[in-house]
């Protein structure tokens, strides 16, 4: 047996033993495990259902028609196009169908909660494009709208994002929708970490007042990694766009040829089968049931932080994640994403909005709670998890500490299920 299978068992192991919070990750279903180990990622199907280059398409057009479907009913829109490999080629399609290079965008800032792809230095939406940000209140760790609207007005950037890695609150899409409209930019919202929550009502509906939406398919959605891109009822039809050879075409086509052949090729249909399946799972009343619950974990988990004295950015959470401010433990990012994994517990360090450290260091960690919910951890967990954080902190160079904590977490985690539904 090639050794690639001892290593997958010993991280089936790892995943089992562990308590998951990364805010990105989650546990995925057997049925969308199954269907992205099948023999669809045998064939190649360029182009889309029913308009493909290859031959033989004819089962696949009808896996991506159904995922299409389902993610229609699901968010309630008009258009979807499943094919992005991943959250960040969405948002490339999304660059490429909108603006030309060189244009302006706007998006938050990455050291107050933005993504790379919302114009970073480092990824290419920062390096092709000319960016201006938003981000948070110092005082309160919101949103500031107001430097938002100032900010838009005096740069006008062509495109606004609506978006977030690491902003534990909701978005007012009306009012990034009034600012967009005040200046004529596209407003994109890019719900990659909240999708599961948006789907089943829980939060805003960014459906309404964005022009186009994008999101990850891992995260909240509780499906395989992969990307997605929606545009809200009405908009498919009215907004009509000019290519850079000025013809005007409908959105949807923009962006359907942004993705093939704009910046993929081949789709990868054996994880549009596992979109289309978990699609399947969210519309079942039982996620709402999950969704609910990743909410009030978060809430409960958020809380029992501040109980034992961390600071949470913006005083609590509206979603599945939360900011933990540690600088008033006088401990950084690093070392306690290091200690935590040595507990079994794994998250990651991240910078705090106006973080006076770097982001290979960071004065802060990120929790969130789609995966833990998914092994079926509930309220009354969150207070024993926050006891086994703040231990781990309070003895950070303590190895017999943490080894200690790792065992009640090995416990707690005892019998629980990968696949628990
Ligand atoms: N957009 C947001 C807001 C994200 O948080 C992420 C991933 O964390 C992405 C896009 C990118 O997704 P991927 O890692 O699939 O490229």
């Amino acid at each position: 047996m090639d050794i690639i299978f001892d290593l997958i068992e010993k991280e089936r192991q790892r995943q089992s033993h562990g308590l998951e919070l990364i805010a990105s990750e989650n546990f995925v279903s057997e049925n969308v495990m199954k269907a992205m180990g099948s023999v669809l990622t045998n064939k190649y199907a360029e182009g889309y259902p029913g308009k493909r280059y290859y031959g033989g398409c004819e089962v696949v057009d009808e896996v991506e028609t159904l995922a299409i479907e389902r993610a229609k009913a699901l968010f309630g829109v008009d258009y979807v196009n499943v094919q992005p490999h991943s959250g960040s080629q969405a948002n490339a399609a999304v660059y490429l169908a909108v603006l030309k290079p060189g244009d302006k965008i706007m998006g938050m800032d990455l050291s107050m909660g933005g993504h790379l792809t919302h114009g970073s230095g480092v990824n290419f939406s920062g390096i092709q494009y000319q960016v201006v940000s938003y981000g948070v209140e110092k005082e309160t760790g919101l949103i500031d709208y107001n430097q938002m609207r100032e900010v838009a007005l005096r740069e006008r950037p062509k495109m606004m994002i609506a978006g977030f890695s690491a902003y534990s609150r909701d978005l007012d899409y009306a009012k990034y929708r009034e600012i967009a409209d005040e200046i004529g930019a596209t407003l994109w919202a890019d719900i990659a970490h909240p999708a599961g929550l948006v789907a089943k009502g829980l939060l805003n509906n960014p459906f309404e007042h964005c022009h186009i939406v994008t999101t990850t398919t891992h995260k909240t959605l509780r499906g395989p990694r992969g990307g997605m891109i929606m545009m809200g009822k009405d908009f498919e039809n009215t907004y009509g766009h000019k290519t850079p050879k000025g013809e005007t075409k409908m959105m949807s086509q923009v962006l359907d040829g942004a993705v093939f052949p704009g910046i993929q090729g081949g789709p990868l249909e054996h994880v549009i089968a596992g979109k289309a399946v978990a699609f399947g799972e969210a519309l079942d009343d039982q996620f709402l049931t999950y969704a609910k619950q990743v909410q009030s974990n978060a809430k409960a988990l958020a809380k029992a932080m501040i109980d034992r004295g961390f600071d949470i950015v913006s005083g609590g959470t509206d979603n599945h994640l939360m900011l933990v401010d540690l600088r008033n433990k006088n401990v950084n990012g690093k070392e306690t994403e290091k200690a935590l994994v040595l507990a079994d517990i794994t998250c990651n360090k991240n910078m705090v909005p106006f973080d006076d450290k770097s982001p290979f260091t960071t004065s802060g960690i990120r929790f969130g709670t789609a995966a833990i919910t998914t092994r079926g951890l509930k309220e009354n967990d969150m207070d024993t998890i926050a006891g086994f954080v703040s231990e781990v902190v309070d003895n950070i160079k303590n190895e017999e500490v943490i080894t200690s904590v790792r065992k009640k977490v090995n416990e707690l985690m005892e019998g629980k299920a990968l696949f628990n539904y």
